[in-house]
């Protein structure tokens, strides 16, 4: 018995024994990905792609870095693997770092195995620290597909038929390119989603509501960026009520917007933090929640059911450890803000002028989304949702348009999403763009 060799056996036993779910819709006839590096990832056949998307938006330090693979390799020498009452060096090492990184007092992290399982423990955590039950979570979000996590995500479009985990209510976050609120600029948006989440919250009744949890940045509905003083009047109505404040960092944390959390660009302390993706790049599964001492502290008296078995596994944590001295020995943040900013940016504003199918463009850092439309004026979309499903030929045409010239983005609805791999190179990332550039056109 051996691992298959050719594209074809791979996609055989894949078809046979492996169940999708139903949202990788690539199931149909799933590519077979033989070897990847930095920014790019290549087929059997030899085929090679520019990775726009970093696999969900996960390899924030590109794939089969060397300095990570040498850390796994270590660690499995010395410790595969202990059970996460004990202690181990990598995870040990891997909390202080996340603990000098992280927001305000958070310097407690409770370890998981990636990012619905955070979720999952930090609603939790919610409940048993003020002892109330109702979460409050956005429309327009993702937090992943774990029972609890997968109703607190916004999104119908994700819910399954058997959607029972109760006490989540959903609010409407800020977003004035489609405002639920009728408002005409941004400075409106902000002070009616603000005034629309605190009377959700006087009608649910505070004396319920243990946690307010949204994205702070929504990733894949949309990159929608919140306006500044949203966050800080958020966290003023979970103050003024005795909410928790949960912030999803799921996918830009780790340097996604050129800051260690994107909290950070807003200057605001959540009390529940979670992670995923980018802490490790996905090299070995791992995510957690970070917490104050005085919050953690709380979960002796009040014990929250949150055992896992690989909990600061120690492959995962020292590859953590090794992603984390990456990004300082490689100066990734200043990196992300600089061909954010000077390549990215402007590049997107010039495609905006010239493409009529570019509605919006909304982004930061090496996240960015282009919102595709049909009329600039009314804002009509290019993917029509009625009721017979979506008509999603013109965002499969663009696709494949760019899969055609070796660059593979992201695509969700009506959204082109670009989240390259933090290390791409400029000439990669500007090579990537031009392809964009061209594609666009099957959309104009
Ligand atoms: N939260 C956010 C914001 C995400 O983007 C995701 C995944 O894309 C999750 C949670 C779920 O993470 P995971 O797939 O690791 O469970």
């Amino acid at each position: 018995m051996a691992i298959p060799t050719t594209a074809d056996e791979v996609r055989r036993l894949d078809r046979d024994h492996v169940l999708h779910s139903w949202s990788a819709q690539a199931h149909i006839n799933p590519l077979p990905i033989k070897s990847a590096s930095g920014a790019s990832f290549s087929d059997y056949d030899g085929n090679t792609w520019l990775d726009f998307a970093s696999q969900l938006v996960n390899s924030n330090i590109g794939h089969q870095h060397p300095k990570v693979v040498q850390a796994i390799k270590d660690q499995a020498e010395k410790l595969c693997f202990v059970a996460p009452a004990f202690a181990n060096d990598a995870r040990s090492e891997l909390a202080r770092l996340i603990a000098e990184r992280a927001p305000g007092d958070l310097n407690k992290v409770f370890f998981t195995n990636g990012g619905a399982e955070a979720n999952e423990n930090a609603i939790r955590m919610a409940r048993v620290h003020t002892g109330k039950q109702k979460i409050l979570s956005a429309y327009r979000s993702y937090h992943g597909a774990t029972h609890t996590a997968i109703t607190a995500t916004g999104d119908p479009r994700r819910w399954a038929s058997d959607n029972s985990s109760t006490g989540i209510v959903h609010f409407f976050g800020p977003y004035a390119y489609r405002s639920a609120f009728g408002a005409k600029n941004e400075a409106e948006e902000l002070e009616r989603s603000l005034g629309h989440l605190e009377q959700l919250v006087m009608l649910e009744g505070p004396g319920t509501i243990a946690g307010i949890l949204l994205e702070t940045i929504v990733g894949t509905n949309g990159v929608l960026l919140p306006p500044d003083g949203y966050l800080a009047g958020v966290r003023e109505i979970c103050d003024k009520y005795g909410i928790m404040l949960i912030a999803d960092e799921v996918m830009v944390g780790f340097g996604r917007v050129g800051e260690w959390f994107a909290i950070n660009n807003w200057g605001v302390t959540p009390d529940l933090l979670t992670f995923a993706k980018g802490v490790n790049s996905g090299y070995v599964p791992l995510g957690g929640v970070v917490m104050s001492k005085a919050i953690a502290d709380t979960f002796e008296d009040r014990p929250f059911p949150g055992g896992l078995t690989y909990s600061g596994h120690p492959l995962a944590c020292a590859a953590g450890v090794a992603s984390i001295e990456v990004f300082e020995e490689e100066k990734i943040l200043e990196h992300v803000k600089d061909l954010g900013e000077r390549v990215l940016r402007p590049r997107l504003d010039k495609m905006a002028v010239d493409h009529p199918s570019i509605g919006e463009i909304r982004g930061k850092g090496l996240f960015f989304a282009l919102e595709l439309v049909t009329n600039r004026e009314t804002h009509e979309p290019l993917v029509v949702f009625n009721a017979s499903g979506a008509d999603a030929e013109p965002m499969t045409k663009l696709l494949a348009a760019c899969k055609e010239r070796g660059v593979w983005p992201f695509t969700h609805f009506n959204r082109l999403h670009i989240a390259p791999p933090l290390v791409i190179s400029e000439e990669e990332l500007v090579r990537g763009l031009d392809v964009i550039d061209e594609a666009l056109k099957v959309a104009d």
